[in-house]
């Protein structure tokens, strides 16, 4: 019996594997930890069945080689493969130059494997080109938070604190379907006579438990949170003492909010002057009010601003660094939170430094034993990346770790042709995902249960995932692989494979860092449970206890003040028009879990494919019924799926979940101009009855 986590949310669920003839069985386990009361033990469905990857006929057990021509694949061993991936590297920085080499990350990876890989791309190769999937998680919120706070630690306290508040405000979460255990928290709260509010275009199962249901047009989420401080203003509610004595630039922001009158606001959100009202009195009369935004607030062309406006409300209401208050981002991806500390982002070296800070390339380059000038400086973020490859300007190369870009990236036809122009195309992965199948060499690497390594939680809380079976014959690390290359690139400094190894060089490249875990260690780990980040090593030699929660006394600019950030409402980059009248949203199902690489490969997990909801009213316009066939068409695509009639939906809008391939060939790629975060949650789309054009 080994103690681990859940491989897939960053809820990373405690549980308890054993080995069970070839497969494995999951148990539920309490997570210890004094800070984190979350202790009773559950898991969602997709826990549950975890182990079902184990043993599966479609597992990849030795490098691939696909020759062009014939498209046909090849076994070859390691060190064929691994050769060959690195005299390419070597010829294309050789005629192209460095950056002419990109590395693409995911949110799923381990903090080691984030680190040596931003370390296998600064040191190895020299590239600047290196970013990750989570960009298009929760980076608007990440760039939010930074701006705001001087930090971005996505909940700076417990997640189980939210049972303690009088009011939950949960803007763009269905966390009942993508995290159902932390469900609990919410009717904890209501049994304490608590309110739950969610704001969201779906009456989703979460929606469900709410004692309040607001249900905006989607891509308005920043114009409500505006009429909501400009109520909470007007009602005299503004928390003038906090505001004077822990933040600074209210007074642009409150003379925004101005504008933005109850009526205007039910013009822009579809929310009624009403309920906005009765929102508002909620909040300016409740103390302990938290606020959470999640993918439905942050996946839009303004994500950052929207984040902001949240947060600007929250400061006006004096609630962050209030026990039991305060604002917070519910990360999406297992090392959502952790995979963007450590060195996989484009802008960032470990530690949460950025790259072009001079102070933070020294020390790292000190660490990594290479002169600081020899780091690249800032690269570009994912879908920029991604959109570049295979131009004539662009990188010629991509190794892809932890990622699926085929299914999951915006405009992905597009991004699709860019990963075929490529010279070289090398994926890590333990199936034949839908980026591997276009790969030139695709190296078969361990999943959770055959490897060790710390993620970090939702909640900054790190965690150790323990090995509990061997892996099978011919699969390796990506550690070692990342090893393998560098060390076959001629790359100096030293790549150590053994997980703890790579952790110990992480805390030190982390040390004096925004996200400092120098003060970690698995032996801590292990005897405590978790620990929250910050947690720096002490000068009289005790243990830090961590940081579980933050901005009680300070924040973290240099001033420790809070910042009000002005912003303005614009709308969705892709307003209705006569010829695309219905907007697309996406999102995601309990049973599936991101590409679905991993989880459309476990049996007791329902594969139902793409599907399109959409409203009695939209239904009866277009003439289709419930099951039929429908299309849904963007400026991008187009795609045919059985159409859900349901009432949950508003009328003017459509759902089409994105495990599949399917629903991101018709999402905009319109970026935020801050964090880079595509904006997948609303684009203009048609709906017809399919066979019609
Ligand atoms: Fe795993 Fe998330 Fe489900 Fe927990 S809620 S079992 S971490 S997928």
């Amino acid at each position: 019996m080994v103690d681990t986590h859940c491989p897939y949310c960053s809820l990373q669920c405690g549980m308890t594997l054993a080995r069970k003839g070839p497969a494995l069985e999951v148990q539920p386990r309490p997570q210890r930890n004094a800070h984190s009361p979350d202790d009773e033990g559950a898991l969602c469905r997709k826990g549950w069945t975890a182990g079902g990857l184990r043993g599966s006929r479609e597992r990849l057990t030795t490098p691939l080689v696909r020759d062009r021509a014939s498209g046909e694949w090849s076994a070859v061993d390691w060190d064929e493969a691994l050769d060959l991936v690195a005299s390419r590297l070597a010829a294309i920085r050789v005629a192209h130059g460095a950056d002419a080499n990109a590395v693409f990350g995911g949110g799923g990876l381990t903090n080691e494997k984030a680190y040596l890989l931003g370390k296998l791309a600064r040191v190895a190769l020299g590239t600047a080109m290196i970013d990750y999937n989570g960009r298009w998680c929760m980076s608007s919120a990440a760039s939010a938070g930074n701006q705001a706070f001087g930090i971005d630690r996505g909940l700076p306290f417990p997640l189980a604190d939210v049972e303690q508040a009088d009011v939950v405000v949960l803007v763009g979460s269905n966390l009942a379907e993508t995290m159902p255990p932390a469900a609990r928290h919410l009717d904890r709260l209501r049994s304490r006579g608590g309110r739950v509010v969610v704001v969201d275009p779906r009456r989703t199962p979460t929606a469900e438990r709410a004692d309040v249901f607001v249900q905006p047009v989607p891509g308005t989420d920043l114009a409500l949170a505006l009429g909501l401080l400009h109520l909470v203003d007007a009602a005299g509610a503004v928390d003038e003492e906090y505001v004077a004595s822990r933040t600074s630039g209210f007074e642009t922001v409150r003379s925004t909010a101005a504008a933005w009158w109850p009526e205007r606001v039910e013009r822009v959100t579809g929310v009624g002057a009403g309920e906005l009202r009765s929102l508002a009195t909620l909040l300016t009369s409740s103390r302990r009010v938290v606020v959470l935004t999640a993918r439905g607030a942050e996946q839009h062309a303004d994500g950052t601003a929207t984040v902001l406006a949240w947060i600007n409300l929250a400061l006006a209401l004096g609630l962050p660094g209030r026990p039991y208050a305060g604002y917070g981002c519910l990360t999406g991806q297992g090392n959502g939170q952790g995979g963007r500390e450590h060195g996989q982002k484009a802008d960032q070296l470990p530690g949460y430094r950025m790259i072009d800070d001079p102070v933070a390339r020294e020390h790292v380059a000190a660490v990594w034993g290479v002169p600081p000038a020899s780091l690249p400086g800032k690269g570009v973020s994912a879908y920029e990346l991604l959109s570049a490859l295979g131009t004539p300007d662009g990188p010629r190369s991509l190794l892809v770790f932890g990622s699926n870009p085929v299914v999951s990236a915006p405009r992905a036809t597009a991004v699709t042709e860019r990963l075929e122009a490529l010279d070289l195309l090398v994926v890590c992965d333990l199936v034949m995902s839908e980026t591997a199948a276009l790969a030139d060499v695709v190296l078969p690497v361990t999943q959770w249960a055959e490897e060790t390594g710390t993620m970090t939680n939702l909640e900054g809380r790190v965690i150790l995932r323990q090995q509990a079976v061997t892996p099978p014959a011919g699969v390796r690390s990506d550690l070692e692989v990342i090893a393998g290359l560098a060390n076959r690139l001629g790359a100096p400094s030293a790549w150590p494979t053994d997980p703890e190894e790579v952790f110990t060089e992480l805390r030190a490249a982390s040390a004096g860092g925004r996200a400092d875990y120098s003060g970690i260690s698995y032996d801590r780990i292990r005897d405590e449970g978790g620990l929250f980040w910050p947690c720096p090593t002490t000068a009289d030699g005790v243990e830090h206890p961590g940081t579980p929660r933050m901005f009680a006394d300070s924040f973290a600019a240099t001033d420790g003040r809070a910042r009000f950030v002005p912003v303005s409402y614009d709308g969705p980059a892709e307003p209705l028009d006569d010829a695309f009248d219905v907007h697309l949203t996406t999102g995601r199902v309990l049973a599936q879990y991101q590409s679905g690489a991993q989880t459309r490969r476990i049996r007791e997990l329902p594969d139902t494919g793409p599907f399109v909801e959409l409203h009695p009213l939209l239904a009866a316009r277009i003439g289709v019924e419930d099951g039929r066939p429908v299309t849904v068409t963007t400026r991008r695509g187009a795609l045919t799926a059985p159409a859900r009639v349901v009432g949950s939906i508003r009328s003017d809008t459509v759902f089409v979940p994105f495990h599949w391939v399917g629903a991101n060939r018709l999402t905009s790629d319109a970026l935020d101009p801050v964090s880079g975060m595509p904006e997948f949650k609303v684009c203009a789309c048609r709906v017809r009855p399919a066979g019609e054009v």
